[in-house]
């Protein structure tokens, strides 16, 4: 059998299987980051990788070497903060072909830098290899998070809100190059809101809809009218399109978060709105899980495709 075949989760669900999880493991694979038991008292650790891949994830006619260290950092910093978590310290590998400049490589350092300074992560090793088949860049994270302030993908149930931060659709503007991981705004959502499940907006708000169903064996309901779209990228598109890019285009880089009831909300929200630019809006509820993932527009509610185009009519 083929990978393309049973597509990557399946393959990944195999992999699962047939690897130890290790005595200081809590948490394993299938959530953003791995969780690990600390040293520290009352802290644990986590542990990441992302991988960035030439002619699939970038196109050097269309970014930049600066942005791209950007993102090959961002990406793992995003999982970082979908735990709830702390970054520490990140090692860099690199498959890189011989004739390429070494300013350019460098380049690729110096956004990955500027990014690691901004949210205070050591850049502490790596590994260099030549590549001829096209250029990757794939970087390791390890962070730490307070035990009580560990969230997951599975924590959530019927009767909790569901909520995103930012504004979804702006990868359409180049957003995929130039996201902020939202890592500072992560630790004030674990230190002054009741979160229950969390994970990053790389794939798409539907698809990550589903991982957070699947994780915590619950359906939603969302919203569309409430879904926070980047006007700017998406212009003048007609609302149905518009809102399928916030859907379906992914690496928006933004949390989507599942937050109990409570009469605290309310100014939590207002303090993260005055702390940060980015916003946070409720986008919808969590429901029994055998409702599914649906998405409402005044009176019709539909299923929500994994993958696709949402036509409401
Ligand atoms: P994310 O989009 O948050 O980075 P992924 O979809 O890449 O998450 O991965 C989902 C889960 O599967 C994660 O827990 C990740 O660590 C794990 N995973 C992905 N690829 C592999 C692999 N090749 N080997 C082991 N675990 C993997
Ligand atoms: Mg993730």
């Amino acid at each position: 059998m083929k990978i393309k075949d049973i597509g990557e989760f399946a393959l990944i669900d195999s992999i699962k299987k047939l690897v130890p999880t290790g005595k200081d493991t809590v948490v394993g694979i299938g959530d953003d980051a791995s969780v690990l038991k600390s040293s520290k008292s009352g802290m644990y650790n986590l542990f990441t990788t992302d991988i960035l891949v030439e002619g699939r994830h970038f196109d050097l006619s269309r970014a930049t070497p600066y942005q791209l260290g950007w993102k090959a950092l961002g990406c793992s910093l995003s999982d970082i903060a979908a735990m709830g978590g702390i970054p520490r310290a990140a090692v860099v590998s690199i498959g890189v072909s011989g004739e390429t400049d070494v300013d350019f490589c460098r380049e690729i350092y110096r956004g990955m830098s500027e990014l690691a300074r901004r949210l205070k992560c050591g850049i502490v090793g790596g590994d260099t290899v030549g590549s001829e088949g096209g250029l990757v860049v794939s970087v390791a994270v390890l962070g730490e998070v307070e035990q009580k302030r560990l969230v997951l993908r599975s924590g959530a149930e019927p009767g909790d809100d569901v909520w995103v931060t930012g504004i979804l659709g702006g990868s359409l503007n180049g957003k995929h190059l130039n996201f902020m991981p939202r890592v500072e705004e992560a630790r004030f959502i674990v230190e002054h809101l009741p979160v229950k499940a969390m994970i990053d907006l790389s794939d798409g708000l539907a698809n990550d809809l589903h991982r957070l169903a699947s994780a915590s064996r619950v359906g939603f309901r969302i919203d569309s009218a409430r879904i926070p779209l980047d006007r700017e990228a998406i212009g003048e598109m007609d609302e149905e399109k518009s809102v399928n890019r916030a859907l379906y285009d992914g690496e928006d880089f933004e949390l989507l978060l599942v937050l109990r009831q409570s009469r605290s909300v309310d100014e939590s929200i207002k303090k993260f709105s005055s702390r940060f630019d980015c916003g946070i809006s409720m986008i919808g509820k969590v429901v029994e899980e055998s409702r599914g993932v649906t998405i409402a527009k005044g009176e019709k509610e539909k299923l929500l495709e994994e993958g696709g185009f949402l036509h409401f009519d």
